[in-house]
């Protein structure tokens, strides 16, 4: 157990995030930790109790609260208590640090925002680099990733909102999914009954859209793997989206078909009449025994073919999704695999780093701190190669317990980015939910409501009175937003 003690300061969530990085749950650590601020300096002792012995680390700054916001002010005492923290740490085990101890899951926006506190850009590079102690790779690629996004949000339509419909079955479950699904021959029988429902929560929603005044600018339909769906539902959901919608001012219109081996060429006829203008293939590997040891249900033979089969059918954007650090993958067979896929030429990649939310220790045996190293190579081998290839990353997170602590960035070809990836990054426009495992998001001036879908599809039928009622709940929040009449 990892047990905090915090004195003078207190930011758990981020103290608790990186305490885990170099402890796993089952092992006993008691970290404690002074805080103070005087005469323009800050300083945090902190001393970690670890199997018997004791650690310090007695970190002081430099730095003048006078003029400076809350957030600034905020962000520099909570990098000075993690900075401290992991300097204590570093001298227990060695960890992989490129991002240096910046916390949070959106380094981008961190770099965005110290842009709207005023500050240059070699100003937020010395802050990066001095403060966070992040690489200069990485901060270059933060600061890419903020122009990149910024060209985006700008082009936000006012009274716009995206609907995000998620599709919570998969064919199979592979092995490092954290998402919400299903495995479809457990629970394929729930299908047509979440179906049936879906289509009811669609006119509930055009009900809310038609009297918030708003209008649909994205549509991204995820899961799960919606292509779980047959054509004749697609058929069926689509004509329902247009016959219940005004989809006029509609600019982007997802499907993430993610398997191939649910992708045909009636489905994706479907879609492409429908107006769909982004489907996602995605290989994860395109080494045919990882595909086999992550649980997934085709090779990388099926991989080409659902790609030849799109872009004849004309899908003109084709995003591909990559997982660095998938178990027993070489770096070499890591940067196979992205060659492979480059080679295909499609219009967006995003490379995962593998997220691990097994057993704590797992994360600590010797070969996954190997790893750590290895994932580095990859992410750098991939920064490079996008490069190279005249992909621009263009959003970016980072998800607790990502292997080496690393990110995940979505690169697009010029002209090719997607607004609506950006704004789940950013949350500048409201998203409506729907189907399963969804979470709809208000944006309420600098206020954020969230309302959630049931995740299960079982429990999403059986308790659908409950996603009405959510969806009045939505419209009671968009009274709140700045709409005009
Ligand atoms: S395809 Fe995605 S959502 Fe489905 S099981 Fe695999 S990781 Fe999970």
């Amino acid at each position: 157990m990892i047990l905090i003690i915090q004195n003078g300061y207190s930011c758990d969530y981020e103290m608790n995030l990186f305490a885990s990085l170099f402890f796993g749950d089952d092992e006993d650590v008691i970290i404690t930790q002074n805080f103070s601020y005087e005469n323009k300096n800050i300083n945090v002792y902190t001393h970690i109790v670890f199997e018997g012995k004791s650690y310090f680390e007695d970190y002081n700054f430099e730095f003048d609260i006078d003029n400076k916001t809350e957030k600034l002010i905020k962000k520099i005492f909570i990098a000075s208590c993690t900075k401290s923290l992991s300097h204590a740490a570093l001298k227990i085990r060695k960890i992989n640090f490129s991002w240096g101890v910046m916390c949070g899951i959106r380094p981008a926006k961190n770099a965005r925002e110290l842009a709207d506190e005023g500050y240059s850009e070699s100003e937020i590079r010395g802050i990066f680099k001095n403060v966070y102690e992040v690489s200069d790779e990485k901060t270059d690629l933060a600061l890419t990733v903020a122009n990149n996004e910024k060209e985006l949000l700008n082009k936000i339509g006012k009274n716009s909102v995206s609907l995000y419909i998620g599709i919570p079955f998969c064919p199979t479950r592979c092995v490092y999914c954290s998402f919400v699904s299903t495995d479809i021959r457990t629970s394929g029988k729930y299908m047509s009954a979440f179906f049936e429902k879906l289509l009811l929560e669609i006119e509930k929603t055009a009900e809310l859209i038609n009297e918030t005044g708003v209008y649909i600018e994205n549509i991204y339909i995820g899961g799960g793997t919606p292509t779980t769906l047959s054509s004749e539902q697609f058929e069926v959901l689509m004509k329902k989206l247009y016959d219940v919608f005004d989809l006029s001012k509609l600019i982007e219109f997802t499907v993430e078909a993610g398997r191939p081996d649910t992708i045909n060429e009636e489905k994706l006829r479907v879609l492409k009449k429908y107006g769909v203008n982004r489907i996602s293939i995605n290989p994860q590997s395109m080494n045919d025994k990882t595909l086999k040891k992550i649980g997934r249900s085709h090779s990388v033979g099926m991989i080409y073919d659902a790609y030849k089969t799109a872009k004849i059918i004309g899908f003109d954007i084709i995003n591909m999704d990559l997982i660095a650090g998938l178990p027993d993958e070489t770096v070499e067979e890591f940067n196979n695999s992205l060659n492979e896929v480059i080679k295909l030429n499609p219009e967006n990649i995003t490379v995962h780093s593998l997220c691990i939310k097994r057993a704590a220790s797992f994360r600590h045996t010797k070969n996954e701190l190997a790893k750590a190293d290895d994932m580095n190579e990859m992410l750098s081998y991939t920064q490079k190669r996008m490069k190279d290839e005249g992909y621009i990353p263009y959003y970016m997170y980072r998800q607790k317990n990502s292997s080496g602590n690393l990110e995940n960035v979505g690169y697009a070809k010029h002209g090719t980015m997607s607004t609506y990836n950006v704004n789940i990054m950013e949350e500048k426009q409201t998203i409506i939910a729907l189907g399963g495992g969804g979470s709809s998001k208000v944006i309420i001036g600098d206020r954020i409501e969230r309302v959630f879908n049931f995740k299960d599809p079982l429990e999403y039928v059986r308790r659908f009175d409950e996603i009405l009622t959510k969806k009045d709940e939505i419209k009671e929040l968009m009274k709140g937003c700045d709409i005009d009449e």
